[in-house]
């Protein structure tokens, strides 16, 4: 099992995940942000916001999934 931080995954706070693999880890990050979009947090609304800025560029998601990946995979 790896631990990864909202943080760490492009959100707003320290809440940890943990998880066996890359995707299950995705699940629980985006459950967590959508719980916290629902809430109407400033925070992750912000986070979320600059995602979708970053997003515009052509293949930026697949970058992003990469970086994250390999940063889930070197803990
Ligand atoms: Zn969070």
């Amino acid at each position: 099992m790896k631990t990864m931080t909202c943080k760490q995954l492009g959100g707003a706070c320290d809440k940890e995940f943990t998880a066996a693999t890359f995707e299950e880890i995705a699940v629980l990050s985006k459950k967590h942000g959508k719980e916290m979009f629902d809430a109407g947090d400033q925070l992750h609304l912000n986070a979320m916001t600059a995602m979708r800025e970053l997003m515009h560029e052509d293949g930026a998601m697949e970058k992003w999934m990469k970086e994250k990946r390999d940063l889930f995979d070197s803990l």
